[in-house]
């Protein structure tokens, strides 16, 4: 079994020094000043990286900073950044430089950032050397040295740039400053093992670590005594949790757990690989009322050719037999995936297989990207002949055949009572909103605003592209 590096307390008590620290020079310049510093943090990227942002907001708040709702109020701006999409990556380097007037017009102000995206030495180069005015550069391994590595700054007056070579570590009881009062993001493990051949992941968020089931409770038991209504486990494959802890907790027994826990909540989780997704985790599902009828099952293609080239370990005929089982059990199961259109070598006859396992399942819902060639992986390397315009073509059809599918499902849901967590409101018609147990987003007639962040039965009357409407039971 593979060593996996744990914080050690001494280590996070070292680190809470720099805390105070920080938290006292900012009490004096409140004293000096009559204003309290201010903190502005942005994260891009996946649930994981906005998980990444709550712990460093955690911290910024424990320093003694307020929120800044813009960077132009800021003293200490900080962008956590996301390495999957090209598009993300352009954004921070824009941001980067816009922030350059900032710093002529505030040379107190601290620049920082984070994430992914500069876990990759070759960006997190390029961002020190052509951005002199960043003043801290770490990468995703250290971000329990965050307290230490901002001190740095402030008192050596220098910039820091800490990026250590490393599988990953984990670090239990850093502060939270969630970003929602009714959902709550739970980090179960990091980093991923599979090496998919177009994804950065690994390269960035390091080798598979799961954190312990006692913390892992502890801090669930602590969201739901918070009010918490909704719980979302948090893993790139959380199928493989535990395969490096003693004993080798599986994750079907950590959701019955966690679902075991007294109070009136919902648990979903993201994300399952599907050749770790097993029976068991299914049984897990449909004995755990608390357990969300949804599973996120990303496919990506259709074409075993493909999915081959992928890497994804699974053919299209063993995904489909996962389905099956999913849906033997738990019938009114909702389901969502991922499609990557045009990875490289896809052909016309590749992408109708991938429409074709669209229309076999019938997913509820379905994230689409067109494929996005990501330095240091093995596909960026491979042969890409399809012309852009190709590409969208095809990624037209596959949306057009998943809106007909949304619409055909939420018509069916029509006349049917379901639970809903509200949690929001339609601009549009003022009505509130919530999402069931699946992932049908609902709004509901005439629901009054004492109903937010609450659970509520509701009859569904109409529906419609993007939204079922009904009525309060
Ligand atoms: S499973 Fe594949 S796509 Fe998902 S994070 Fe790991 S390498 Fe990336």
């Amino acid at each position: 079994m593979k060593e996996i590096t744990r914080i050690s307390p001494d280590e996070l008590a070292r680190q809470q020094i720099y805390i105070d620290q920080i938290a006292e020079e900012n009490a004096e310049y409140f004293a000096r000043t009559g204003r309290r510093r201010l903190a502005y943090t942005h994260t891009y990227g996946c649930q994981q990286n906005v998980s990444d942002g709550e712990r460093i907001d955690g911290m910024l708040a424990q320093m003694g900073y307020g929120r800044a709702e813009s960077v132009e109020e800021a003293d200490f701006i900080l962008y956590n950044t996301c390495a999957v999409r090209e598009g993300a990556e352009d954004r921070v380097y824009g941001n980067a430089g816009a922030l350059k007037h900032l710093k002529n017009r505030n040379k107190e102000l601290i620049l920082a950032i984070a994430g992914c995206m500069v876990q990759q030495k070759s960006v997190a180069d390029k961002l020190y050397k052509s951005f002199p005015y960043i003043d801290l550069v770490m990468g995703t391994h250290v971000l329990h040295r965050f307290p230490e590595l901002l001190f740095r700054v402030m008192k050596e007056k220098q910039r820091v740039y800490e990026l250590p070579e490393s599988e990953g570590v984990v670090a239990e009881g850093l502060p939270v400053l969630r970003s929602d009062s009714i959902h709550a993001w739970l980090p179960i493990m990091n980093g991923c093992d599979n090496f998919c051949s177009y994804c950065i992941v690994p390269h960035v968020r390091g080798r598979e670590r799961s954190r312990r089931p006692g913390d892992i409770l502890r801090e669930a038991s602590d969201i739901v005594a918070a009010g918490y209504k909704e719980i979302t486990l948090l893993g790139q494959n959380v199928n493989s949790y535990g395969k490096n802890l003693e004993g080798a907790p599986g994750f079907p027994d950590l959701l019955r757990s966690i679902c075991g826990l007294e109070g009136d909540f919902r648990v979903r989780f993201m994300t399952s690989h599907p050749k770790d997704a097993t029976p068991e985790l299914f049984k897990a599902m449909a004995e755990s009322p608390k357990a969300a009828r949804h599973l996120h099952l990303p496919v990506q293609a259709g074409s075993d050719q493909i999915l081959k080239a992928m890497n994804r370990k699974y053919t299209a005929e063993a995904y489909l037999e996962k389905i099956h089982q999913v849906r033997e059990l738990m019938p009114d199961i909702a389901l969502t995936s991922d499609i990557i259109v045009g990875f490289p070598g896809e052909t016309e006859e590749d992408f109708e297989k991938t429409l074709e396992l669209v229309k076999t399942v019938g997913f509820d819902s379905l994230f689409m990207f067109i494929y996005s060639k990501r330095k240091g992986t093995p596909a960026e390397r491979m042969d890409d002949p399809i012309p852009a315009e190709e590409k969208s073509r095809w990624f037209s059809r596959l949306v057009a055949l998943q809106d007909e599918i949304m619409e055909a499902k939420h018509r069916a849901a029509v006349g049917r009572t379901v639970r809903v967590l509200v949690d929001g409101t339609d601009p549009k018609t003022g009505r509130l909103t919530g999402k069931d147990s699946g992932v049908l987003r609902v709004r509901i007639e005439e629901a009054p605003e004492s109903l937010m962040g609450q659970f509520a039965q509701v009859k569904l009357t109409s529906a419609s592209r993007h939204w079922v409407d009904g009525v309060l039971v």
